[in-house]
């Protein structure tokens, strides 16, 4: 067997998937192994994943950490493949042939569902359909989102709910200043909507917001956050929750909370409501969203082990758009087995595993691994965990070299696509910022991948 610094070649990794997760991944093969190489595929043209297409458009700051990934790109040792999908151009079975180690760093792009009547009616969306409509992500651009009615209703009390809020509750002139999609600022900005309801189905000491993110719902010009102060009294699982170290986050929650329950409602602006303890059971309408019945629900079981169980009580909150916010979830991958409860690849330290067996040389990391949660800075550890279990495996994998890509150059001339490659997205970004520049915009997103190719067509000529 060949020892991985034989002089056989480098180690050939192929990342699948360009967001943190994946350049997390990258950044840690490349450093602590001096012989290897990485090939990182994105179905997309362009790198980054959530931190393009989900990290809201008045968050710059969060958006800054992809120099950290353009510093990963640019070493010798990484060549990035975008507009490749690996299940459509590629497959996984390909990737294990023509790379020691395929790391899937996929992320979670399906939605978890509420399970409920009128779910799928008109007016009625996914937190997922409104984030990447406004961020310019390619396969939502087309979705039409009808804000001629008052009421907006965000079920979810989670960080993504929090940015479809404040994106619906920020004047436009304060959007305008940021990289959000042109046709999302031109609708957003005949919009109506003066009330946005957060609905969570448990109580205000286990809402999923960061404080952070909390405070700054109750930072945005020209709206009030408002909450009831009688709900949020405690009850004493939610009191030992909160004065335990475990629930500091909670405890500074519910002291915004408590502010929002002390605030002045806005004269003439927009409103974001808190209520807490009620469970949507049915999405009412019959040709589009008209109310969301809610059921009262009551907490059960330890601290920190609370859930909410749904009673009798129930009545109809009027509104004409429903977001639905309540948690992405990961997608099969063909080929490798699937946690379809938790929606993740089940995997061992981020070792695939069919059944109890490792599948050999292929790993997950983030969201695939873990499911949703974290912030882009949790994916860091999951990656190196990953890649430590990639290195102490080299020794057993590398019984052969591996020509990376350029074995699997056939194929992705038959998939028919035009491959990009990382100085090709470079021309992509050029292009976008001076488009932006031309508005006031840090940049003008494509939005159609056959304009990305363009961009690039137009550079070089
Ligand atoms: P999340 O944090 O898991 O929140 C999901 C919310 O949906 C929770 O309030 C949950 O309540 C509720 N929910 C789930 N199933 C429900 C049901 N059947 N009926 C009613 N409510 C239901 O998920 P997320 O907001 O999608 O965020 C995903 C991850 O991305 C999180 O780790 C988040 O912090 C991160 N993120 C971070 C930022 C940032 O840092 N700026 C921005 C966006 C996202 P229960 O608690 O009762 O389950």
């Amino acid at each position: 067997m060949n020892n991985p610094d034989d002089g056989s070649g480098p180690i050939a990794v192929a990342v699948v998937g360009s967001g943190p997760s994946g350049f997390y991944a990258a950044e840690t093969l490349l450093r602590r192994h001096p012989n290897l190489h990485v090939d990182m595929f994105d179905r997309l043209p362009t790198p980054f994943g959530l931190v393009r297409g989900g990290v809201a458009p008045d968050h710059p700051k969060i958006k800054q950490v992809s120099l950290v990934f353009d510093k990963i790109a640019r070493s010798p040792a990484f060549t990035f493949f975008g507009n490749v999908e690996i299940g459509r151009t590629l497959t996984i079975e390909q990737l294990r042939s023509a790379y020691h180690a395929v790391v899937l760093a996929c992320g979670a792009s399906a939605d978890r569902r509420l399970g409920i009547a009128g779910e799928d009616l008109a007016g009625s969306h996914t937190a997922t359909e409104f984030v990447g409509w406004y961020n310019g992500q390619p396969d939502y651009r087309d979705r039409v989102f009808d804000f001629s009615g008052e009421h907006a209703v965000i079920v979810g009390q989670g960080n993504v709910a929090g940015d479809v809020a404040r994106i619906l509750a920020t004047p436009v002139d304060d959007l305008r200043k940021t990289d959000i999609a042109e046709h999302a600022l031109d609708s957003l900005a005949g919009s109506r909507i003066r009330d946005i309801t957060l609905i969570g189905r448990r109580g205000p000491a286990q809402i999923k917001f960061t404080p952070v993110e909390l405070k700054e719902l109750g930072q945005v010009r020209c709206c009030a956050a408002l909450a009831a102060a009688e709900d949020l009294n405690l009850g004493a699982s939610c009191a030992a929750e909160i004065s335990d170290h475990r629930g500091d986050d909670a405890k500074k929650n519910v002291t915004l909370l408590r502010g929002f329950a002390s605030a002045a409602p806005a004269g003439s602006g927009r409103r974001i409501w808190f209520r807490f303890l009620e469970a949507p059971v049915r999405i009412n309408g019959t040709d589009r969203v008209k109310s969301v019945t809610l059921a009262k629900t009551r907490m059960e079981g330890p601290p920190f082990g609370q859930v909410a169980v749904a009673t009798a009580q129930t009545h109809d909150l009027t509104c004409s758009l429903v977001f639905r916010s309540v948690g992405y979830k990961g997608v099969a991958v063909p080929g490798l087995s699937f946690d379809e409860r938790a929606g993740i690849i089940p995997n061992l330290k981020g070792r695939c595993l069919y059944g109890d067996d490792p599948v050999p040389g292929v790993y997950v990391t983030g969201w695939i691994k873990r499911g949703p949660t974290g912030i882009i800075g949790t994916n860091r550890a999951d990656s190196v965990e990953t890649v430590e279990s990639v290195l102490e495996d080299l020794p057993k994998m590398r019984s052969a070299p591996k020509a990376g890509a350029a074995a699997l150059e056939a194929s992705l001339r038959a998939g028919g696509g035009r491959i990009v490659s990382y100085g090709e997205w470079q021309k992509i970004d050029g292009s976008e910022r001076s488009r932006g520049q031309a508005r006031g915009k840090p940049r003008e997103k494509f939005t159609i991948v056959g304009e990305m190719i363009a961009a690039i067509d137009a550079e070089a000529t």
